[in-house]
């Protein structure tokens, strides 16, 4: 049985950071399930269709084949065969995939790509919904948060770095938006499943977080 772990957390909180990072030292593969709702999202994006039609997202769902290959062992993002992995880092299409993972035709989906990839392959998986939905039988699952402030400042600094336009205040907004829309959706809302271990990062750098899961993994392969 392939070797599981879920990294659940908020956005901005650091997890896809820590993630490949992680998944590097191990020698796991890293799956951004994120990234997997973005790329649903642009294609919504690109047809038009408004994010609260949810008959017209469902309709359209199917229209959309998204996968994923490694390059260089860097996730890359297909949508009907085209490679999107650059279109979607972009607060649009954030907001837009926030809005429409909401949608049980886009879940349902996408989960059971995910489930596919991880049955035959040690991987890393980060999301929302890892740990209590798509593995719930991971062997190791940690809840990754930061505070509000915290998460608002690494995603201004991270588009600044990029040349980006950037406004902290609006940033924290949709941030906080997210959040709401994570934690109060119908299904699977994103919250701590009961096995899994709490990592507050806000006070920690990036080599303290991924150590102290690196030891929560070692510890459990050892059991394992
Ligand atoms: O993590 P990232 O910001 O790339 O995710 C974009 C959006 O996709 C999130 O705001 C969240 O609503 C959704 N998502 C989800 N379930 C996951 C991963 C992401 O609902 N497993």
């Amino acid at each position: 049985m392939a070797f599981n772990i879920a990294i659940d957390g908020p956005a901005g909180a650091g997890k896809s950071t820590i993630a490949k990072t992680l998944a590097k030292e191990l020698g796991y593969v890293y799956v951004d399930t994120g990234a997997m709702y973005r790329a649903m999202a642009y294609f919504f994006l690109q047809k038009g269709i408004n994010k609260d039609d949810e008959a017209a997202i469902t309709e359209a769902v199917d229209g959309a084949d998204v996968t994923i290959r490694y390059e260089n062992g860097v996730q890359q993002v297909l949508l009907n065969g085209e490679n999107v992995t650059g279109c979607l880092r972009t607060e649009q299409v954030g907001n837009m995939a926030s809005s429409t993972s909401v949608y049980p035709a886009v879940r349902t989906k996408l989960v059971a790509l995910q489930q596919k990839l991880a049955k035959t392959t040690d991987v890393i998986m980060d999301g929302r919904d890892i740990g209590t939905c798509v593995l719930p039988d991971a062997q190791v699952k940690i809840y990754l948060t930061a505070s509000v402030e915290t998460r608002a400042k690494r995603r201004y600094m991270e588009l600044m770095e990029k040349g980006e336009p950037a406004d902290l205040e609006k940033i924290a907004t949709d941030i906080k938006e997210r959040d709401h829309r994570d934690m109060h959706r119908e299904m699977s809302p994103l919250r701590q499943a009961e096995d899994a271990v709490l990592v507050d990062s806000s006070d920690m750098s990036i080599v303290e977080v991924v150590s102290a899961i690196r030891a929560i993994a070692e510890e459990k392969r050892g059991l394992a």
